[in-house]
């Protein structure tokens, strides 16, 4: 991973405009015409040394517990909005810039040192944010205020409602003996938590193979560092993700698909499956004592399903619904594998459907991946996304001068109004793999919009971190399809962020229900698989009259969904083990998490190996819990709000529902319910219909006999 390339190569100098650092305008061109509209255009100030960032943490936490002091100090009689609720926000959204940019330090500083003092920055804030939830006497400020009954606004009305839940979901009003052991589990969970991590970062699995065995995996597999262990010996790591899959995808032997399978879903198994069993116990006691029938009510609430039931019922739905699609694809892919083995009762187990899946794509689709990459070299393809966004949503991109980087790497843009040219915020850019950089394709918040105490508005500051293919000696970062949906995906994210007019940091962009958050940038992924979107900046960087043949397009299309059943099958699989798991529970009755989860996935999804027990790696357990049928309803919705541009004129380039989504879903974020701002852009109540359509699913149904139907289908 430790690669640095010169980042612009002659070729690609001339293809784009992108200009010589020496060339690049200063914020200072952009700070004037921000302060016209009232905006304050800033570079955040990151710290360039460990002292430093703890020394800010230790002032953050210092200037918040003196504001807290101050607050909850207030004569109760002389209590206002502004001097409880709104200070409350002002010194949570003072501290969560430090915290922001401390997270950003730690994720990607090429420094250690640095990136260790970033980690534990984050972690003192952390605490002390915590300890904010049991500030009784700052509670009984707001308290009173709220008592007044006094008529506000809706946006400070819903911070006052937010702050007040966010307390009480904290427990505060609990009788103190009860509010301590609240606090005492709590810390336990966390603690059951950082174990659960770990012992999944210390499990190995490495499996010696023969080169026969491997029959079907790629030649540059075998050339692979670490893979080749001697003459006829090589070693797979079920641990190491790209290995599992490719094993899983490529190897023509199920003898070696199901070993490594069994090893990968056996990982931390013996450590973590008692783990697992603590944690949900100390979750589900938590929930009862906090009133809650169950740990998934518990985060339901703050989410858009609201509660448990709601998301089951989601989840079962499309399961049901998937159902005629999942059944077609499973009876071709026993098809295949019944004249693969010669033998006709031949069942498809869990390690078998990706094998398959590939198999279909390579036979009946045919797209050669690698040679895609071609068409997207790196400067051409953000500067097409930075001019198809610039048109959709009316904004221009300028980079600017950063006046310190801790990559060379590292960019700065400031987002502006393309109209008036009021510039809105500013997003770092931060291309290509290193050391120490863990992030594959993330986006980070480092300043939330929000209104200063002074009425001036902080414009908001982004960074969108990849994982792109560096250049080579020869040729310019060329990207393949996938890494082009990231970029297109994360700069969502990013606009989300920067096109916020929320006047809370806490109810700006992205801060909305996490069953939300990835909607609006699962949408915008759409856009590249669309020709007219594609022909705008796709072409081949040897010789720019090359776009991309319109029949690949087509074959892409057709693949993109081919297998999409077995695909959600899969993910609703996760989703309603998930939520099982956070069910209602009887507290004395011990937890078995292993059997509740593998007897889900095998009556949702795929016969398992018994032995197995997948959830004791599954991640999304410890901190997106109850919460992975998050994934699959944020697609729905994303699959619903592109129709909107689907059926505009312009299509994925129209302006006016660029526009409309800018106004209703970006510039609100979470100052009003998130269910009003999506039936505001759809002009109708939400639908599920799309995204069962998108996945092929309604023109299942119509067809009286699905199975045969699908095989003559494509
Ligand atoms: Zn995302």
């Amino acid at each position: 991973m430790k690669r640095f390339g010169i980042l612009l190569s002659l070729l690609v100098a001339v293809l784009t405009c992108t200009l010589p650092a020496a060339q690049l305008s200063t914020i200072d061109n952009f700070q004037e015409a921000a302060a016209r509209t009232n905006r304050v255009l800033a570079i955040p100030d990151f710290e360039r040394t460990p002292d430093a960032l703890m020394s800010s943490v230790t002032d953050g936490i210092m200037r918040g517990n003196s504001a807290l002091d101050q607050i909850g100090s207030r004569n109760l009689d002389q209590v206002t909005f502004e001097n409880t609720v709104a200070a409350l926000e002002n010194l949570r959204a003072e501290s969560s810039i430090i915290a922001n940019r401390a997270a950003m330090i730690a994720e990607t500083h090429p420094d250690s040192l640095m990136r260790a003092a970033g980690e534990s920055a984050r972690k003192k804030l952390e605490e002390w944010t915590v300890s904010l939830d049991y500030r009784e006497d700052v509670f009984k400020a707001i308290k009173a205020f709220a008592s007044k009954k006094q008529r506000l606004s809706s946006e400070d009305a819903r911070l006052l409602a937010t702050t007040i839940r966010d307390f009480r979901r904290a427990g505060i009003e609990l009788p103190p003996n009860e509010r301590e052991q609240i606090e005492k589990l709590r810390s336990e969970l966390s603690k059951v938590g950082a174990e659960f991590e770990s012992n999944l970062l210390a499990a190995k699995a490495p499996l010696v193979f023969s080169k026969a065995e491997l029959d079907g995996m790629p030649e540059d597999f075998f050339s692979s560092p670490g893979i080749r262990i001697n003459n006829d010996r090589y070693q797979v790591l079920a641990d190491v993700i790209w290995q599992f899959n490719l094993v899983e995808d490529c190897a023509h032997n199920e003898a070696t698909r199901k070993r490594v399978y069994v090893a990968h879903d056996s990982l931390a198994k013996e450590k973590n499956v008692p783990l697992i069993n603590q944690m949900l116990e100390l979750r589900n006691q938590i929930a009862l004592k906090l009133g809650y029938k169950s740990w998934a009510d518990y985060q339901a609430e703050v989410r858009m399903a609201k509660t448990a039931a709601n998301a089951e019922a989601y989840i079962d739905n499309l399961v049901s619904g998937i159902q005629p699609k999942f059944e077609a694809e499973l009876n071709e892919f026993q098809k295949t594998k019944a004249a693969d083995t010669g033998d006709p009762s031949a069942k498809i187990n869990i390690w078998d459907w990706r094998y398959y899946t590939n198999q279909l794509n390579k036979q009946r689709f045919a797209v050669d991946k690698e040679a895609m990459r071609d068409f997207f070299p790196f400067e051409q393809t953000l500067d097409g996304m930075f001019s198809i966004f610039g048109r959709v949503f009316g904004l221009r991109f300028d980079q600017i001068e950063s006046p310190y980087k801790w990559a060379n790497d590292l960019r700065l843009y400031v987002v502006s109004n393309a109209g008036t040219g009021a510039p809105l915020g500013l997003v770092y850019l931060d291309l290509f793999p290193r050391e120490g950089k863990t992030v594959r394709g993330g986006e980070f918040e480092i300043v939330s919009g929000r209104v200063f105490p002074t009425n001036k508005y902080q414009a908001p500051v982004a960074a969108v971190v990849l994982d792109m293919p560096p250049p080579s000696r020869d040729k310019p970062s060329l990207l393949n399809h996938a890494d082009v949906e990231v970029l297109f995906h994360e700069f969502g994210h990013a606009l989300h962020c920067i096109l916020t007019r929320a006047k809370y940091s806490r109810l700006a962009g992205t801060h909305v229900p996490v069953d939300f958050v990835e909607a609006p940038s699962q949408m915008l992924q759409n856009w590249i698989w669309d020709k007219r979107v594609l022909d705008a900046f796709a072409a081949d960087y040897s010789d720019h009259s090359r776009k991309i043949p319109g029949d690949i397009i087509k074959k892409m299309n057709d693949a993109r969904f081919a297998t999409a059943g077995m695909f959600y099958r899969r993910q609703f699989a996760f989703a309603s083990a998930d939520l099982a798991l956070h069910g209602p529970h009887p507290t004395n009755e011990p937890y078995d998490c292993a059997a509740i989860s593998n007897r889900i996935f095998e009556h949702t999804f795929l016969p398992i190996d018994p032995g197995t027990s997948f959830i004791s790696s599954f991640r999304g357990l410890n901190g997106y819990d109850a919460g992975y049928y998050g994934y699959a309803w944020a697609d729905a919705i994303a699959a619903d709000m592109a129709t909107v541009f689907e059926k505009a004129k312009d299509g994925y380039l129209d302006k006016q529902a660029g526009m409309k989504l800018r106004h209703e879903i970006y510039e609100p974020g979470d100052s009003r319910d998130v269910n009003i701002s999506i039936e505001k852009f759809l002009g109708r109540k939400q639908s599920v219909q799309p995204f069962l359509k998108k996945i092929g699913v309604g023109a299942q149904k119509k067809n009286k006999a699905p199975v045969e139907s699908s095989q003559k289908a494509k």
